[in-house]
C-alpha cells in the first residue's frame, strides 16, 4: 500500500505527532498477532471541498465485533472513536482519498500466550491512498495454493492481526508467479475470499458469493453490494457454498473490499473470467458504488459521514 502517512496519530488516549506513537519490543500484540484492526477510506468531494468518510460507524462496529473475539477492552465508545477519527482528520486537512487504520491491541509488556488479564489500547493512523491495483478493471487473479485459516483456528470473521499471515502467504505467492491477485479455498476446498477482499460471481445473471460461514471476513463492502445489486440492479443476490470448477464457468468475477472497492477478476490460472474483461454487471455496481462512496447518492447518504 503506498501513500504518504499523516503527521498525527491518536496514542495512548491523545491526538499525537505522528512520530510519537510508538509501541515497546514486548508489548504482547507485538509478540503474538494479539491486535484487531480496520481499515477505512475517506475520499475527497470536490463539490463540498471537504473529505467523506466511507460506513466509519460500521467499521468501528465491525472493530467491536473483532476485539470481543480477542477480548481487548477499550475504554471507548463507537460514537467516541468516530469522533476521534474525525478529529484526527480534521488535524490532517487532507485534501485527497486516503486510508484511517484503527488498531486494537493487547498493551501489556509481558510473554505469555494468553488472552485474559491483559490491559487494552487502541491507536489510529491516516494516510493518503489511491489505487489498490494496476487497473481495477482488469484484475488476473491465480488460485492459491495457501488455504484459508478456519473458524475453529483463527476465526477470519474478526480482523485479527496475526491471522493475516494468512493472507500475505496468499498474496505474496501471487504477487510472485506475476498475478495481481489470490482466490483462497477454505479447507474444504470451496471458494472463501481474495487476500484482503470478498468474492462474486456472476452465474445466470444472478450473483452469487460465499456465506459468512465459509470462513471470510464479514466485508462492509460486501454487504453495501448485495444491497445495490438488489435495490439498485433489481438482480438476486444468493449467499451459498462456491465450488472451485465455478469460477471457471462463470460469466463475471469481481472482488470486493475497502481498499480495492469494487475489482473485475478478468482472468483466473490465465483461463478468461467471461470474455477475459469486465463484465456488464461489474461494470454498473463500480458506476453506483463510485457515485456512493463519493457522498454522490442522496439515498445512502446515512453511509458517509462529512469531515
Ligand atoms: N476479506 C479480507 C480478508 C479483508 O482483509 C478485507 C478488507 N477489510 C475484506 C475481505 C473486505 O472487507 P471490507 O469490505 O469490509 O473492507
Amino acid at each position: 500500500m503506498t501513500g504518504k502517512m499523516g503527521r498525527f496519530a491518536f496514542f495512548e488516549g491523545a491526538i499525537r505527532p505522528y512520530s510519537e506513537a510508538k509501541i515497546s519490543i514486548a508489548t504482547h500484540s507485538f509478540n503474538y498477532g494479539t491486535a484487531c484492526f480496520e481499515g477505512i477510506r475517506f475520499y475527497w468531494n470536490e463539490s463540498k471541498r471537504k473529505c467523506v468518510v466511507l460506513a466509519l460507524r460500521e467499521h468501528f462496529q465491525r472493530l467491536f465485533q473483532s476485539i470481543k473475539i480477542l477480548k481487548i477492552e477499550l475504554p471507548y465508545t463507537i460514537d467516541q472513536l468516530c469522533q476521534i477519527t474525525l478529529e484526527l482528520l480534521r488535524k490532517e486537512g487532507y485534501q485527497e482519498p486516503g486510508y484511517i487504520r484503527p488498531i486494537a491491541y493487547k498493551k501489556d509488556e509481558t510473554i505469555g500466550v494468553r488472552l485474559s488479564g491483559l490491559g487494552g489500547e487502541i491507536a489510529i493512523f491516516t494516510l493518503t491512498f489511491g489505487s489498490y491495483y494496476r487497473n481495477e478493471e482488469d484484475v488476473r487473479a491465480v488460485i492459491s495454493s495457501i488455504r484459508r485459516i478456519d473458524d475453529c483456528a483463527i476465526p477470519a470473521r474478526a480482523k485479527i492481526t496475526g491471522a493475516y499471515v494468512n493472507s500475505a502467504l496468499a498474496k505474496d505467492e501471487a504477487l510472485a508467479t506475476n498475478f495481481d491477485e489470490a482466490i483462497v479455498l477454505n479447507s474444504n476446498g470451496r471458494v472463501s475470499e481474495a487476500s484482503a477482499a470478498n468474492l462474486f460471481l456472476v452465474r445466470d445473471g444472478l450473483l452469487i458469493t460465499p456465506p459468512v460461514t465459509e470462513n471470510i471476513l464479514e466485508g462492509i463492502t460486501r454487504k453495501i453490494v448485495i444491497m445495490l445489486a438488489e435495490k439498485e440492479l433489481g438482480i438476486k443476490v444468493l449467499e451459498r457454498p462456491v465450488d472451485r470448477s465455478e469460477l471457471f464457468i462463470a460469466e463475471e468475477v469481481f472482488i470486493t473490499g475497502t481498499a480495492c472497492n469494487i475489482a473485475a477478476i478478468t482472468f483466473i490460472n490465465g483461463q478468461p473470467v467471461g470474455k477475459g474483461k469486465i463484465g456488464p454487471i461489474t461494470k454498473k455496481l463500480r458506476e453506483i458504488y463510485c457515485q456512493l462512496i463519493k457522498g454522490g447518492l442522496e439515498k445512502y447518504s446515512y453511509l458517509i459521514t462529512e469531515v
